[in-house]
């Protein structure tokens, strides 16, 4: 499993995307929210949007994998599809908070492995200037966001890397070289052994 998670606006939402668009292996999860949709995204592909009652209930339900409230929202991952991706030998990767991160990291079974890199934006100015060229959210939207950024910066040693996104195709080529070398842990090949006892015969 692959977190990502960094101050709103600090580009992981795209950087996440594009990471998945350029890895087979790689599965986006679709997460849960209460907040309502912006324009241009897509019910079931940025996120499956739900009524404040109908996410209380998954929680009740164990459906969900981690949940919290960000910004006066729910946001939680759904419990199913990461298990089957990671049955299938898929990696998956998470666009969640500090605080989705930290409960992904206390699971025990099969969802136990996780690696988690911390997006940091160049600048504070360079924060607020994407936030608002978004112009998806209102401006006392933006404000609190900002506000929030100093609270999700505090728990960047919280993660295994920690990165700076100036510019997307070098953020890119970062975060493949992160996977890759995640994925040449000896921990992780196991397939490996067969091979290495063929060598020695
Ligand atoms: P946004 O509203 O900008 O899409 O997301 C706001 C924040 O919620 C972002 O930091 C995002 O990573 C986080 N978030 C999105 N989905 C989840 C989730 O399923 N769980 C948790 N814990 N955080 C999430």
């Amino acid at each position: 499993m692959l977190v990502l998670s960094s101050p709103s606006g600090a580009g992981k939402t795209t950087l996440s995307k594009k990471l998945v668009e350029l890895d087979s292996n790689l599965i986006m999860s679709t997460s849960f929210t209460t907040r309502t949709k912006r324009v241009g995204e897509k019910d079931g592909q940025d996120y499956h949007f739900v009524k404040v009652g109908d996410f209380k209930e998954m929680i009740g339900e164990n459906q969900l994998l981690e949940y919290a409230l960000v910004f006066g929202n729910y946001y939680g991952t759904p419990r199913l599809p990461v298990e089957k991706y990671l049955a299938q030998g898929k990696d998956v990767v998470f666009d969640i908070d500090w605080q989705g991160a930290q409960q992904l990291a206390q699971q025990k079974g099969s969802v136990e492995d996780v690696v988690s890199v911390f997006i940091l934006p160049p600048s504070a100015s360079e924060l607020e200037s994407r936030l608002k060229s978004r112009n998806q959210d209102s401006i006392s939207e933006v404000e609190s966001r900002m506000s929030q950024a100093a609270s999700e910066l505090s728990h960047y040693d919280e993660y295994n890397y920690i990165m700076v996104n100036n510019e997307i195709e070098e953020s890119i080529k970062t975060l493949k070289a992160i996977v890759k070398a995640e994925r040449l842990k000896t921990s992780r090949q196991t397939d490996l052994h067969k091979f290495v006892e063929s060598l020695t015969g």
